[in-house]
């Protein structure tokens, strides 16, 4: 994808943009991923403006859905089930009639099926009993060499909304380093910075530093100031849809395959998940249809051709009428010397 963005971009801020947006997107860099696998992700995720627009032009309507009312509104329907908090997943030990889960508190849950609704970096971290089998591990590519990148949520209160002031609307796009910001009400400034682990520390400097660039030194002193930091999540591989046994993936960012990365990727790699978990405990109550529905289309294939029918599909009226007056004016002049000569 770095050779694509080089050809293709002139302006080395061009070029910078479409990095950030690489990695944004697919959470490992345009060196680390292939131009055939973005455009598969952006092509699942509805396409490249599709993602533009999510991460950049409409930063407000991402960001700024209460996750406590979310969560309030799914506790409530999820009551009678129970959840345990601040607990990660760290062993699975898969046997002939259930699975074993160790969380980092050290308690062990059996369950006749296991969905991991976790993405993909996060399933390779865990520690597999019997190891997962080879064409699952190799899927995330240059995993040794790869850095996780980060991005760092961040919200400002200040006196006054000084961009407006300005005569600024807010919306704030920085490309080096990558900070996207934005109003969220009169005196609130949100936004985001993507970086690497080695640049956490220095977030909230740098995300002030360019603010007071763009909207005044006002913006250097806010009155309150929040930051909450998240790994990208890397999708670096196709979706990931076919369960091991009694292991199932779920994840926009492994196992969806439309609106991959979006939540509508969650939400329909959770419904393929729950059906493929009912077919492991009660296959009984599972038609082939709603298997149909959910069942891997190898949708990323492509149409393979053959030398012969590559040939013959570049054969154009505009090619074949050239060649004919290729090959009939040398004919011409080749009879014509051999008249010539005798
Ligand atoms: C800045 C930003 C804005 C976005 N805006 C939008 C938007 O507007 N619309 C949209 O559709 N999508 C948006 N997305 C994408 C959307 O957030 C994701 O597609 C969606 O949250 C993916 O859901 P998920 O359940 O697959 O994974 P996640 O939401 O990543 O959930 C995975 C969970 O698993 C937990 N976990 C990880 N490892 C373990 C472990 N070992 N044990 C236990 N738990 C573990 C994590 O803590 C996490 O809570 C946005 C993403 C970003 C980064």
């Amino acid at each position: 994808m770095e050779r694509h963005i080089c050809q293709n971009l002139f302006f080395s801020l061009s070029r910078k943009f479409m990095y950030n947006l690489v990695t944004l997107a697919s959470g490992v860099s345009a060196k680390d991923i292939k131009y055939d696998e973005f455009m598969c992700l952006c092509s699942t995720s509805g396409g490249l403006s599709v993602l533009v627009d999510l991460y950049l032009t409409m930063p407000k309507s991402l960001l700024s859905l209460s996750c406590r009312s979310l969560l309030r509104a799914l506790l409530e329907k999820l009551r009678h089930n129970e959840i345990q908090y601040d607990a990660r997943a760290i062993k699975v030990q898969h046997f002939k009639n259930y699975v074993l889960v160790t969380d980092s508190t050290g308690e062990r849950h059996i369950a006749q099926a296991v969905i991991l609704a976790i993405p993909w970096n996060k399933v390779e971290s865990l520690e597999f009993e019997p190891q997962l089998p080879r064409h699952y591990r190799t899927i995330g590519r240059g995993k040794a060499k790869r850095q996780m990148d980060q991005l760092t949520q961040f919200f400002l209160r200040y006196d006054h909304s000084y961009w407006i002031t300005q005569g600024y609307s807010g919306l704030f796009l920085n490309v080096d380093p990558f900070v996207v910001g934005y109003e969220s009400d009169s005196s609130q400034y949100s936004g985001y910075m993507l970086h690497t682990e080695e640049q956490a520390g220095a977030v909230r400097e740098t995300v002030l530093d360019v603010l007071a660039e763009q909207f005044g030194e006002e913006m250097l002193d806010p009155r309150n100031y929040k930051q909450f930091t998240c790994e990208l999540s890397s999708t670096l591989h196709k979706p990931q849809v076919k369960p091991w046994n009694r292991v199932i993936w779920s994840s926009s960012a492994s196992a969806a395959n439309s609106n991959r990365n979006l939540m509508a990727g969650a939400v329909e790699s959770g419904l393929r998940a729950a059906i493929n978990a009912l077919f492991v405990i009660r296959p009984q109550v599972v038609g082939w249809q709603d298997l149909s529905d959910v069942h891997e289309r190898n949708r990323y294939a492509g149409v393979s051709t053959s030398y012969i029918s590559g040939l013959l599909s570049r054969l154009n009226l505009y090619n074949i009428a050239y060649y004919s007056v290729f090959v009939v004016g040398l004919l011409c002049v080749l009879s014509y010397s051999y008249n010539q000569s005798v």
